[in-house]
């Protein structure tokens, strides 16, 4: 397709709100084989294992053949601080458990330690769950998919110069970023069971970027997302946050997701969707609350699919490992237009899944304490605030910064030499809002017995700034020309193994305490 054809179907790409499923999707989904090794630390309740074990029931349900299956090319340095500060992203790259009793400052300065601990081959675990965040939005750009997804994603928490949430780079805003190179409006929307702060905070000053965020809140981390937190600045109402208590079934919570969202839909029309499914707002969930079942969970994104946008599916959160392949792997079914078996299908995690070996669960008969009036307030307040926006505002279209160049390999395609680009770095970033970190301490208890934990959670402070931000000036997307724009088969190429026991030594720049 002609990219002229693209730039019209971009801007005009507003469906109508709540129209029906037109059908099959072509989906494309990132997965690394490695991403399965990366080990937070004994103990730790986020586990990238939960990748792998979705993987393997996509295999074995026979779902990985119905879409294209890509491996993420490594974010690189100069992309990551596409959002995030050099110094972090340089700290990140360098900071190993062997250096980190020498660089205690710097662990503070940027939250690293406790619940984001420095493990082997962390910056490469990064780049490797961005890579396929920003290679997603790349595909979506170019119409390449209608959705794409990337279950090692989703990590919402990360701040431009902090870690935070067991979240170490903020792979949501980073594609957010690369899909506004080419739509007017972004609609970010995230069903994890916490807050999605790091996404919100960095574009809270914005109307180019919408985010909604279904979490509990009151005593939980990270402490941010209350009902009247709704954006500053041009982005005042553009932010939208719905507070949720202990033992939501799905029941209550769609009685707020469907008429929020479609109702967000309808208003604001985005060129593309983003939609955060950690899976820690299931049943269940090890540091979860919510009362959420795998079909309940997924309504979110089958609703959200039905509007015939864009979609780019991320995972998030989700602790209790076999709910959380369950979920992504029916997810990625809704995405197919697959209604996957009950049955979980003999595979190496089997185990997993027993006694039942089914790929639902029944709700908890855990209260809820969301009550009908309750609810009711929340979703009027709500809709008062959507219905507060302009109808789909527009930005002026200067010229278009260059993409990020994320090439991407299918998975038994290793033999193309990588010959990427390097992206300009014109792109600036110091409109992203500067705030005050999170104060959040978080403790870890050793598990007793089957990855028990418990956690205790000090709510989180954030102070905003309305003098710090405009972004509209700042932001100057346009849509390629046919000239500038790079053939789709040139994303294919081979990706480099980053090699995680090679980083550099003493890194100069490092601070000794
Ligand atoms: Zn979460």
């Amino acid at each position: 397709m002609c990219h002229a054809e693209s730039r019209k179907i971009a801007i005009g790409s507003n469906s109508l709100p709540s129209g029906a499923d037109m059908g099959n999707k072509k989906v494309c989904y990132y997965y690394d084989p490695e991403i399965g090794n990366y080990y937070y630390e004994q103990g730790h309740p986020m586990k990238p294992h939960r990748m792998r074990m979705t993987h393997a029931l996509l295999a074995q349900y026979g779902l990985l053949q119905h879409m294209t299956v890509l491996k993420p090319s490594p974010a690189q340095e100069k992309d990551l601080c596409k959002f995030h500060a050099e110094d972090y992203v340089s700290f990140l790259r360098r900071i190993t458990p062997d250096n980190q009793q020498d660089h205690l400052r710097q662990l503070k300065r940027f939250n690293v330690g406790d619940d984001c601990p420095v493990f082997d081959g962390l910056y490469s675990f990064c780049q490797t769950y961005a890579g396929g965040s920003i290679g997603g939005a790349v595909k979506l750009n170019y119409e390449h998919c209608d959705i794409a997804i990337n279950w090692a994603g989703g990590l919402h928490h990360a701040k431009k110069c902090e870690a935070s949430g067991f979240c170490y780079v903020n792979d949501v805003v980073l594609a957010i970023l690369e899909l506004l190179k080419f739509h007017e409006r972004v609609l970010y929307v995230d069903i994890d069971i916490h807050h999605g702060d790091g996404v919100e905070e960095a574009f809270y000053a914005t109307d180019r970027v919408m985010t909604v965020s279904f979490h509990k809140f009151g005593e939980y981390f990270p402490g941010t997302g209350g009902i009247e937190d709704i954006g500053v600045g041009k982005g005042k109402y553009y932010a939208l946050n719905v507070p949720l208590d202990d033992g939501i079934d799905d029941e209550s919570y769609q009685s707020l997701f469907k008429p929020i969202m479609r109702k967000v839909m309808e208003v604001y029309r985005p060129g593309t969707v983003v939609l955060q499914c950690g899976a820690d707002s299931l049943s269940g969930d090890w540091l979860g609350s919510f009362n959420l079942t795998v079909k309940g969970h997924a309504e979110c994104v089958r609703f959200m699919k039905s509007f015939n946008v864009p979609l780019l599916l991320l995972g998030g959160g989700g602790y209790t490992l076999r709910n959380v392949a369950r979920c992504w792997c029916y997810e990625t079914g809704v995405a197919l237009g697959v209604e996957v078996d009950d049955k979980v299908p003999e595979h190496e995690y089997i185990e997993y899944f027993g006694p039942d070996y089914t790929l639902h669960l029944a709700p908890s008969n855990m209260k809820n304490k969301n009550s009908r009036e309750k609810l009711d307030r929340i979703r009027a307040k709500v809709l008062d605030n959507i219905s507060r926006l302009p109808h789909a505002p527009s930005v002026q279209f200067q010229e278009r910064p260059p993409d990020t160049e994320i090439p991407e390999a299918d998975e038994d395609e290793d033999d193309n030499k990588d010959e990427r680009k390097d992206p300009d770095d014109d792109v600036n970033v110091d409109y992203l809002r500067e705030t005050t970190p999170s104060r959040v301490k978080m403790e870890i208890i050793e598990p007793d017995a089957k990855d028990e934990i418990e956690m205790e959670l000090d709510k989180g402070v954030r102070e905003t700034d309305e003098s710090l931000n405009d972004i509209e000036c700042l932001m100057n997307p346009t849509l390629p020309t046919e000239a500038e724009a790079p053939a789709s088969e040139s994303l294919h190429t081979h990706v480099e193994e980053e090699n995680s026991k090679n980083l550099p030594e003493q890194p100069e720049d490092m601070q000794h305490d």
